[in-house]
């Protein structure tokens, strides 16, 4: 089978194609032929070296994916023929096949396309984490989706939606805004425009969010402390970089800073969050949305345009 082999640490260009053994599942795994496979972030960092988790070489990069199962070992609770989406495998999943634990396989909705299942794992796990767990969302408060048009913001906009939040996003440009619009949410601000945080105090009449999920710290950080409301939560989920911060603000305010990892989540936890995914995306109101797609051959592209602001739906790659 095909896959993508990255042998040294590099830019996009260090993403190969070529032939490998095909995988076997094991007693609890399964075998999934991959129909389309989700690009994220992470994949990036990981494959430039400079991430915190740093990759054995030679190594296939990517955790979300979606595909039909094709054998299932005995104690793995799947029949072949079934659709899954997948979050997380034993090889990387930038492939045509890839053997996955059942414990990180769930079953895809005759909703969602595949494209759409290689659009959940990381995003909407990250952003329910992020406003549940992390934040303590509730019906009815304000939140700041700091960078709402990415894969995580927009799983974000759906899920503090159908919540109950009154929401106010951030994208980049006048077709941002219009895209945000297009999602339903109350508030749609251009982050790109000196000036729009002011904005989030005056939609707030002057007391600012009660949440802000942040996408981009290093940038951003300063700003949320500033408009936050009092006892306001602020939950990093993206930073490329160290901030420079007024602590004063988090202590007249009693703010929460806290940060998550998707990668820190229990199997518990991983499995309450799925299983009420499924219920947003029977209801029809959790629908991820794709962006551009490649074939497999040209992840090396995928990789340079996930990273080039602008972007509006999740890109995925066609095996
Ligand atoms: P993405 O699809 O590439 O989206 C990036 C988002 O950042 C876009 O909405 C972009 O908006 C926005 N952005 C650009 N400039 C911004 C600014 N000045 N202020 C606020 N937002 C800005 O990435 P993603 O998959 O949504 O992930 C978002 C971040 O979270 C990435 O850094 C990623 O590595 C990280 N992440 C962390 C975890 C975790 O476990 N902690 C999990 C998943 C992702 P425009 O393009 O409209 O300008």
């Amino acid at each position: 089978m095909k896959a993508i082999v990255v042998e040294k640490f590099g830019g996009p260009e260090v993403l190969k194609l070529k032939d490998v053994p095909e995988p076997k599942a094991g007693q609890e795994q399964i075998l999934v032929a991959l129909k389309a496979i989700g690009v994220n972030p992470v994949d990036t960092y990981i494959r430039a070296g400079t991430y915190a988790r740093k990759a054995e070489l030679p190594w296939t990069p990517g955790a979300d994916a979606a595909g039909v199962v094709e054998s299932a070992g005995a104690g793995a609770p799947f029949k072949t023929g079934e659709r899954v989406y997948v979050h997380g495998a034993v090889g990387g999943v930038y492939a045509q096949k890839a053997v996955v634990e059942a414990s990180r396989a769930f079953p895809l909705p005759d909703a969602l396309s595949f494209e759409q299942g290689a659009a959940i794992g990381v995003p909407y796990a990250t952003a329910h984490r992020a406003l549940f767990q992390g934040g303590g969302a509730r019906r009815g408060e304000t939140v700041l989706i700091h960078g709402a048009s990415g894969g995580v913001g927009v799983a974000a906009v759906q899920l503090a939606l159908c919540a109950g939040m009154i929401v106010i996003g951030t994208a980049g440009g006048d077709d941002g805004v219009a895209f945000l619009k297009s999602l339903g949410v109350m508030y749609a601000l251009d982050h790109r425009k000196p000036g729009y945080v002011d904005e989030v105090l005056k939609l707030t009449d002057a007391k600012g969010p009660q949440l802000i999920v942040e996408m981009l710290a290093n940038v951003n950080l300063a700003e949320d402390l500033r408009v936050a409301a009092q006892r306001g939560h602020i939950v990093i989920v993206g930073s490329r970089g160290p901030a420079p911060i007024d602590p004063r603000y988090a202590m007249t305010k009693d703010l929460t800073v806290r940060g998550m990892s998707l990668w820190n989540m229990t199997e518990a936890e991983r499995e309450h969050v799925h299983a009420d995914l499924a219920k947003g995306f029977a209801s029809g109101r959790l629908k991820p949305l794709i962006g551009a797609k490649f074939p497999l051959a040209e992840a090396a592209k995928a990789h340079a345009a996930i990273l080039i602001p602008g972007a509006r739906g999740k890109i995925v790659l066609l095996p």
